[in-house]
């Protein structure tokens, strides 16, 4: 009797912090985050003609956030309950509620309506993006590491001048990278030593090494290797084509004895959408559209320098982003691919800047797969 009640009191609890609702106080935190930076920009919103009112609220059609900017006053803006709790205790939760609140104050307080113009990199220009995007995108923005500043520096003045990273062109051709990673894809004999798992197949023969996800779900299947140590500097290249709409690439870090594992991703779509993420967060932080990506075949690659990775289709480089905490060590290469499909990699380097240095033997496994999909909300 005394185990039911304790299981009795402990399904109470659950469905009650499943269920409440995001506390206001954070909320407040965000409004006095974006008053500080007004003070900083000249602004003061700080007296009662800007009065404004923030809750949470179940928001209909995927909007995660609302502002009532022309009839009300207070200025009264609404947050989606839900989409909160979707974004909450991942490793991007503060750059995406600070965007997101900064973004319906910037309707709000600083009356800016949406604007989707692009950076050269494809990077929208503001944060004050929405309603119908070019290209069908989605309006999730790359609002973090070196971005931010500029961000918040646009959202009070418009006319901030492009920052250096949306027109930089990298030049590596003094670091010639050697190959220390190349194996024989057409071989009879597999490459790759197969993990344990049945819902996947393999097989060489004259276009590459394919596998086949042959379960009812999306996989992730990661080439472990034993020696490729994602801290030093690399380029890895895969060139792939899929039977699957959506198909990418994780490159990062994994311990198989404890499952964690994270890293930086890029996902092709036959729209030629590209997202490009990081596992431990929430949303893609960027969905590109991009002209070179090819229905058929196409050669990914990305390079880590110091603290930056640098993403490449086709040999054609379109976009950089802050590494932010790569993962060191234990490198991983991995696949993700959606259910029953079947993904064919024609070729498969890596190189470093040291050509004694190898990327060990490598086996495949598969490990649990994150949502990664692009952010349905709109605001
Ligand atoms: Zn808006």
């Amino acid at each position: 009797m005394k185990r039911l009640i304790v299981c009795l009191i402990s399904a109470l609890l659950l469905s009650s912090c499943l269920w409440e609702e995001p506390a206001n106080d954070e909320l407040e935190m965000y409004v006095e985050r974006f008053l500080s930076y007004a003070d900083a920009h000249g602004y003061n919103f700080r007296d009662e003609d800007h009065a404004v009112k923030v809750s949470f609220d179940d928001l209909d059609e995927n909007k995660a956030g609302v502002c009532y900017m022309d009839t009300h006053h207070p200025i009264i803006i609404k947050f989606d309950s839900a989409y909160w709790r979707k974004i909450s205790g991942n490793t991007n939760s503060d750059c995406l509620k600070e965007n997101l609140v900064f973004h319906e104050l910037g309707h709000g307080l600083l009356r800016r309506l949406h604007d989707n113009t692009v950076l050269d990199n494809g990077d929208w220009k503001s944060i004050m993006c929405g309603d119908e995007l070019p290209d069908d995108r989605s309006s999730n923005i790359n609002y973090r590491g070196m971005r931010r500043d500029y961000y918040i520096d646009e959202l009070f003045d418009r006319h901030t001048e492009a920052p250096k990273w949306s027109y930089y062109v990298p030049d590596f051709s003094d670091q010639p990278f050697q190959r220390i990673y190349h194996p024989d894809l057409m071989s009879e004999t597999s490459p790759f030593v197969s993990g344990s798992t049945s819902s996947f197949t393999t097989a060489c023969g004259a276009e590459g090494f394919s596998i086949t996800n042959t379960s009812s779900s999306d996989g992730l299947y990661a080439f472990n290797f034993t020696d490729f140590d994602t801290s030093e500097d690399f380029l890895l290249e895969m060139t792939l084509s899929s039977t699957a709409k959506e198909y990418g690439i994780v490159v990062g870090q994994c311990n198989p004895k404890s499952g964690n594992y994270n890293g930086h991703y890029v996902y092709l779509d036959t729209d030629r959408h590209c997202f490009i993420g990081e596992l431990s967060c929430s949303f893609p932080f960027i969905d590109l559209y991009n002209s070179d990506i090819s229905t058929s075949v196409n050669k990914v690659g990305i390079r880590r320098h110091a603290d930056t990775l640098f993403y490449y289709i086709n040999d054609q480089y379109f976009y950089l982003n802050d590494l932010n905490g790569l993962p060191q060590g234990g490198g991983y290469v991995c696949l993700s691919m959606a259910k029953r499909s079947k993904t064919v990699i024609r070729d498969f380097v890596i190189r470093h800047d040291s050509p004694t240095r190898r990327a060990g033997t490598c086996t495949i496994e598969e490990l649990p797969c994150p949502p990664l999909r692009k952010s349905p909300y709109d605001r």
